[in-house]
């Protein structure tokens, strides 16, 4: 089948951007019967964190976070993607690499898996084109799927649409080191607390101890490094989810050993009675083996200066670095106030936003919420009712967040919308606490768990009721 926007005969619904979130809404609507027009602007057009031309492709880690569907908000979102033919889950779970807990793929293998199942869907045709401007697309429905690098041009048209000032913060990319550099006579494979997860061993990740002495030094070099500088943006904040590392240790001296240098769950075979005062870990990045990043690493600091100050962490005195981190502009909306709940512009309704500049954090919650935003569209399309997922499951609970959960300042300052990743704390609260099997009130950890494992299975069965046919 062939249809473009300058032939009406056959009306695509567009769809901008074939990033994680444009391919899963793509698939959604073609998988519903209807046909898509996706405009991809890569590679004609690159962004400045992209660096191949395949669709989905994942810009800094390889990790969609924890698969853990009973006790965590992530895991619980993976399950109900999957429970809803999502293509990037699927494409992710025959792509995975060992990491413990987490849900990790071979990047390339990934991005391969979607673009050609994309190519290959009759009802889907990819156009590798920019778009600069929204008229050209005429007046059927479109999805703006184009996510935090979207191109300055439409970027534009959007803030022009919306009546905002600014849809740009900070965002940083982690460093990615030759496995066959790292020295492991220093280093040692083993996962958190030994946990092994879905193709783990529960030694999935390099890690390298640091002493006291060894992590002042460090925190140090960091905070004297050499940085990149974007004086356009000074005013532009950084999104806590992903601080620069630098950033994280000017903030406190201590932060970075609460954060991605903790030294928990970690034994070092090749010492076992001395206790490492801060560790780096890093984890497998393709399904080779070949390369690791350092998980939690985003920074700005010159290249240069990573490769020296990077070298002083034990274990990567040689380090080769396949790709050093660098420092990237994010774009999202206002979602509360210039979105209706089903994701379409409030002042021009057949326009729909789908992925990370709604403003939702992360691989994984950007393809759900474009899963979500290609649904709408595909029953808006056959002109069927538009329902909302409950807000007891992880999607409901994160479209929730983002059209309308957030809570506005209230000293009359900016908005307090936030880019966020979905987690517990956007789920409404459980009716009744969960009990021990005598009817006790459960304490402590014991009663996180249950509580969150209640939450889950209270969101399974609400979605299972809302993917029912409706009689
Ligand atoms: C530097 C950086 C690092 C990140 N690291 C992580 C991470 O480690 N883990 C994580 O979970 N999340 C991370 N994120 C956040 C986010 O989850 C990802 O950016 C994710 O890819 C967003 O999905 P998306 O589909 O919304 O956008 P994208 O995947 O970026 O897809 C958008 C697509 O739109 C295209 N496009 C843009 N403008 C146009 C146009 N005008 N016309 C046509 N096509 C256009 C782009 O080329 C791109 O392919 C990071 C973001 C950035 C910027």
């Amino acid at each position: 089948m062939s249809f473009s926007s300058k032939n009406p005969a056959i009306s695509p619904v567009h769809i901008i951007g074939g990033g994680l979130a444009g391919s899963e809404a793509a698939w959604q609507l073609a998988k519903a019967g209807v046909p898509v027009l996706l405009h991809e602007m890569r590679p004609v057009q690159p962004t400045p964190a992209h660096q191949t031309d395949f669709l989905a492709e994942l810009v800094c880690s390889n990790s969609f976070r924890s698969d853990d569907a009973m006790s965590n908000a992530v895991g619980q979102l993976h399950y109900e993607m999957r429970r809803m033919g999502s293509l990037i889950l699927g494409c992710a779970d025959q792509n995975q690499v060992p990491a413990g807990g987490a849900l990790a793929v071979d990047r390339d293998g990934f991005a391969k898996a979607v673009t050609q199942a994309i190519a290959n869907e009759p009802l889907i045709q990819i156009e590798r084109e920019e778009v600069r401007d929204l008229d050209q697309l005429g007046s059927g429905p479109v999805i703006i799927a184009t996510g935090p690098l979207t191109s300055p041009a439409l970027a534009q048209q959007i803030l022009a649409l919306t009546g905002e000032e600014q849809l740009a913060f900070f965002d940083a990319i982690a460093p990615i080191v030759y496995r066959d550099s790292i020295d492991l006579n220093t280093a040692w494979f083993q996962s958190r607390y030994d946990k092994m997860g879905p193709g783990g061993t529960g030694a999935d990740y390099i890690n390298c101890p640091l002493d006291r002495d060894q992590y002042g030094a460090f925190i140090d070099a960091l905070i004297a490094g050499d940085k990149t500088e974007f004086k356009q943006w000074e005013n532009v904040p950084y999104f806590d989810g992903c601080l620069p590392i630098e950033v994280m240790a000017e903030r406190g001296r201590e932060t970075l050993r609460h954060g991605p240098m903790k030294p928990f769950g970690l034994t070092n075979p090749h010492n076992p009675t001395k206790k490492a005062y801060a560790i780096i870990q890093l984890r497998q990045d393709n399904a080779l083996g070949t390369l690791y990043n350092m998980v939690g690493f985003q920074t700005k600091l010159k290249h240069a200066e990573q490769v020296r100050i990077f070298r002083t962490i034990p274990g990567l005195e040689s380090a080769e670095f396949a790709r050093l981190g660098g420092l990237h502009r994010n774009t999202f909306l206002n979602s509360p106030r210039v979105l209706d709940p089903f994701l379409r512009l409030k002042s021009r309704p057949q326009i729909r936003f789908a992925g990370q500049i709604t403003g939702c954090e992360g691989y994984v919650e950007s393809a759900a919420i474009g899963l979500m935003a290609g649904r709408m569209a595909a029953s808006e399309y056959r002109g069927e009712e538009l329902r909302l997922p409950p807000s007891t499951t992880a999607i409901g609970a994160l479209i929730n967040h983002i059209t309308g959960g957030h809570v506005e300042t209230i000293d009359a300052g900016p908005s307090s919308f936030q880019p966020m990743n979905i987690n517990f704390g956007q789920f409404p609260p459980l009716a009744d606490p969960p009990l021990e099997q005598d009817g006790k009130r459960l304490k402590g950890p014991e009663r996180g768990l249950a509580r969150k494992r209640a939450l889950t299975a209270r969101g399974k069965h609400d979605l299972d009721l809302w993917l029912a046919p409706q009689g």
